[in-house]
Parts: C-alpha cells; structure tokens; sequence
C-alpha cells in the first residue's frame, strides 16, 4: 500500500505522538531525542498492511480519512481540527481518549497504531545500522554469528519458472506441525507427495534474528494479524516448517485428563488408546524431545525461583532440542528462536519431518499459496496455487492428486475450505485460541529476556480451576525489544520512553 502525502503527514504526527522527542538526561540525549518518525519506516507499514485480509486495509484507510477530517474532534471532545493540525499535548490527550473509549471502534483504532508504532520503533534495525534505542534500553539485538549454520540448504525446494501443472498421489497444503509429519510419514511410507507452503524455506543463517525483518518473513500477515476486534493479536508461523519453525520448543505430551475428556465428549476414543501414545512417543523420538538442557534464563529462573518460594509445584519444560552445549553462543542464540534458529538446535518439521520426506523423494515448493482445493464429484482432485519466485514473478500452479491433505493452520485452513466451495455448518465456526496474557516486572537484577531456551519451566497449580479441565499455564516467554513493547502499556509518550 502507498500513502499519500496527505496519509503521510498523519502517520508521522501518530508516530510523533505514540514516541516523543523528549528533554532527557544529558547523559542519553540522542536516546530521548530520537522521536518516532525517526524510528519507524512509513513503507513497512505500508507492507504489512498488504498481507492483512482486505476489511482490514479497508478500517485502517478509513481511520487514517478519519483522522485527517475536523470532525475527529467529535470522538474526544477536542478542538475541530484534523490530527496533524492539533498541539502535541491535544495529540496525546485525543490517544488517551481513544484508549479508554466506550465506542470499541475507537479503542480498537487506537490499539491497532499503538502496537504497529511501537513495534517497528523498538523492533526495527537493518544491516547497515542497528537500532540506536536498542543500546539505550540494554537490548542486544542481532548476535555475532558464532556457530552459525552457513551450510548449504539441506532441502532443495522445486522452483518453476512457468505456469506448471504437478501429479502427485498426495498433496499435502502447509509444512507446520501437521503438514510435515504428515509428509515425512507418507514419503517414507513409499508414497508419491508434493507439499505446497505459502512461506518461505530459511535455513540457518537466513534467519537474521533482526525482529521487523523475521516477523515480516516468517509469521502470518507479517506477524500483524489480529482478531476482528483488535483485542488479540494472532502469531501463527508461516515459513517451511510452519509453526515449528518459530516456535518456543515447549513439547508438552498432552495430559491424560484432556485426552480423557476429548475421548468421553466428542466421541473419539481413539486418543485414550495404547496405538495413540505410540504415535506421541514416535513423534516424541523424530523431535528428541528432552529435558537436558544446561541452564534457565533469567526470567525461568525467577518462575521455578518465586514458584518453590510459595509452595508451588514447578517442573521442566521438555523441549526438542538437539545438539545444545552450555557455550554462550547457543545459551543467547537460542533465545532468538522464536524469529528462526539459526544454529539448527530446534527440531521443528524443517530439520526433521520435511527433511525426511524430501530425503524420501517428495517435492517440496515453497512461497506458494494454495488458492483453493479442486473438487469433482465431491471428492478433492489437487489444488490450484500461485508461486512467487525470488525476483517476485507470479506464477500459476496446478495440482492433480488422488489424496490431498490441507494441514493450513487453525486460522488459514476453514478459510482455504470456504474458499473452495466447502459447505458444513461447522466450518470456520469453533476457533478457540490460546491466549497469552503477560505479567512484567522490574528486577533488581538484569534479567535479558531474550536469551536462553525460551520456555524451560511450567506452573501447572492453576491449570484446573472450579473443578474444570481449564485454567491457566505459568509460563515466560522469550521478550524482544519491538514484542515487549507492544505488550507493554502505553499511557502516554513519556510513560512508553521510560
Ligand atoms: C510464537 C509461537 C510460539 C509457540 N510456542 C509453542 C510451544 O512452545 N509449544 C507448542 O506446543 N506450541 C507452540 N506454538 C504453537 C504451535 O507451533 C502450533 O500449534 C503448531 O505449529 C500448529 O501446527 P499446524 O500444522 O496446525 O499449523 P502451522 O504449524 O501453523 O502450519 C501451517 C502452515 O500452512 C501454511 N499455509 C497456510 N495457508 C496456506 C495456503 N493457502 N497455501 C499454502 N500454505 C498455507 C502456513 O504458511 C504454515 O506454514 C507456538 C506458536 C507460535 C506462533
């Protein structure tokens, strides 16, 4: 998307506004100085906007029209005037007016700049230059490439050049946690499969542990999805590998009484049967789940630490893991997983299922969407998908399958099914999520959140509450610079600076 100049003056008086120029200590000036529109690229906004479903292009063009029109003053009681016209503290009080709200649009406008600003403000760095807040803050952004996988990519991935049609005996649509075990089983099981991921294949080195850069690349809507409310921000994986890629490597068995319950109350009794633990250990082994590692960081150490204080049952995170040593490099390194790990410890589907299945012949074809799945005589005959090569050519791709397998994701699979034509009263209607609510705090201590396995310690005390299967997990997970400061509170310039 390309703003207009009109556009552009808003956004800097928000950036502005969100992160001010500030009379700071003499001794961090060019820290409070920096303001916001210094900080954050008006393009990547425009970027991630792109990958965001169309109503939502559309609100975010009708707030910024709204924000440039004199009856904005109406939704704070404030003078008649567009944004950029009013006075800095009229700027900050309308924000503060937004944010509290009884109209849920205007909450929902406010949330949604506030966590795009802040993020690219705090999350933002090229290769030329690192971010000059990141110093000030104590944020160690992007490490030296110590130990660094720079091999060659393990899997060669097709790359057609022209619009193409594929056979194939299974079609398997995502390469996450689902799509690849499922194509690492089938392919060496003997079986003809093609997988088509949207996201691209990195590997090692590629991933750059700059945050702006791996959400963009790596997570769904450039990690900028969010419920239609705007009250819960979505991170889903979108890369070779899927959610495996970038997750926190937290590899839980699922505990008896959840297996128990979905057995006794959808009807499926196969998930309390010997043949189902089977399949988790087998899972379990490919991944090298275990809980061997060194050390916690400090923020699992203050979990297992001020746990045990009260009492409370604490217990290690298995995790899957391979080929961690208690070397500084791996102990910070790993903490940046999350934007991809570029040391190749995590066991995702990438270093493990997908290799498997391409070591077993299946075809793997990266950065290409699945439009929709082809159906005849209602059975599912392949899919039809575009390709976007390395110098942005789009191309056509067509799938013929005897079996196809749409493994998307919670979020993208019913909307690739309703795109399709699928009808089911059920579909696309049951979402739940996993929220996660986060507590900070200040310690006497550094704590650098952001190195060191992610999640190595869990309070289960509060995970069956009122006598129910559901409650809360204690976990911490892995803080970065541009992510914490979206879960941070913003009441006002000052309040976010410091
Ligand atoms: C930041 C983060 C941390 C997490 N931490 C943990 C943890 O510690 N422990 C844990 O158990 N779980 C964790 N999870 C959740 C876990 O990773 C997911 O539950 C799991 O990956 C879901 O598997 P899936 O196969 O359903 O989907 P995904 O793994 O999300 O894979 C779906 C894939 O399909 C692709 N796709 C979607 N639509 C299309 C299309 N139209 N065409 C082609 N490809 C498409 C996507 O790009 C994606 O790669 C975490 C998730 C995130 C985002």
């Amino acid at each position: 998307m390309i703003f207009t100049e009109a556009q552009r003056v808003t956004l800097r008086a928000l950036a502005d506004t969100f992160i001010p120029s500030i009379d700071g200590p003499a001794e961090h000036a060019a820290y409070w100085q920096r303001r916001g529109s210094e900080g954050v690229d008006l393009d990547k906004i425009g970027e991630v906007l792109d990958e965001q479903p169309a109503g939502a292009q559309a609100e975010f063009l009708k707030l910024l029209d709204l924000l440039d029109t004199v009856t904005l003053g109406l939704t704070w009681f404030g003078p008649l005037r567009p944004f950029s016209h009013l006075q800095p503290a009229q700027r900050e009080k309308m924000l503060q007016s937004w944010s509290q709200s009884n109209l849920p649009q205007l909450r929902k406008g406010f949330h949604a700049l506030r966590k795009l600003f802040v993020f690219l403000y705090y999350g933002s760095s090229s290769t030329e230059a690192s971010n000059p807040v990141w110093e000030n803050i104590g944020y160690a952004g992007p490490l030296p490439a110590d130990d660094v996988v720079d091999t060659v990519k393990p899997i060669r991935t097709l790359k057609p050049t022209e619009d193409v049609v594929y056979d194939c005996e299974v079609l398997v649509i995502g390469s996450g946690a689902g799509g690849g075990v499922v194509a690492g089983e089938l392919a060496a099981a003997g079986h003809d499969v093609l997988v088509l991921e949207k996201g691209p294949y990195c590997h090692g080195c590629d991933f750059t542990q700059r945050e702006v850069d791996m959400l963009g690349k790596l997570y769904d809507g450039k990690g900028a999805l969010s419920t239609q409310d705007g009250g819960i921000s979505l991170l889903a994986g979108s890369c070779l590998g899927g959610g495996t890629t970038v997750n926190w490597a937290g590899a839980f068995r699922t505990p008896d009484y959840i297996l128990q319950e979905w057995a006794r109350e959808h009807m499926v009794p196969h998930f309390t049967s010997p043949d189902f633990q089977k399949s988790v250990d087998a899972v379990s082994t490919a991944l090298s789940v275990n809980t061997d590692y060194p050390r916690h960081n400090g923020q699992n150490q203050a979990l297992w630490d001020g746990s045990t204080k009260l009492g409370q049952h604490v217990k290690l995170i298995p995790r899957n893991e391979k080929g961690l040593t208690d070397s500084e490099a791996h102990f910070r390194g790993l903490g940046y997983s999350t934007m991809g790990d570029a040391y190749g410890i995590k066991q995702g589907t990438l270093n493990t299922y997908l290799l498997q299945a391409f070591e077993h012949g299946a075809r793997l074809l990266a950065d290409t969407r699945v439009e929709r799945v082809t159906i005849a005589n209602n059975r599912a005959t392949g899919a039809v998908a575009v390709h976007t090569t390395a110098d942005g050519q789009e191309i056509r791709v067509t799938v013929r399958a005897r079996r196809v397998v749409v493994a998307g994701g919670a979020i993208q699979t019913p909307a690739l099914l309703l795109r399709s034509g699928l009808k089911h009263p059920h579909l696309g209607r049951h979402l739940n999520l996993h929220p996660t609510v986060v507590v900070s705090a200040l310690y006497e201590q550094a704590m650098n959140p952001w190195f060191g396995p992610s999640m190595s310690v869990v309070n289960d005390s509060f995970t069956k509450l009122s006598g129910t299967n559901y409650g809360a997990k204690l976990e911490t997970p892995p803080a970065h610079a541009g992510l914490m400061s979206m879960v941070l509170p913003w009441l006002s310039g000052l309040s976010i600076r410091n």
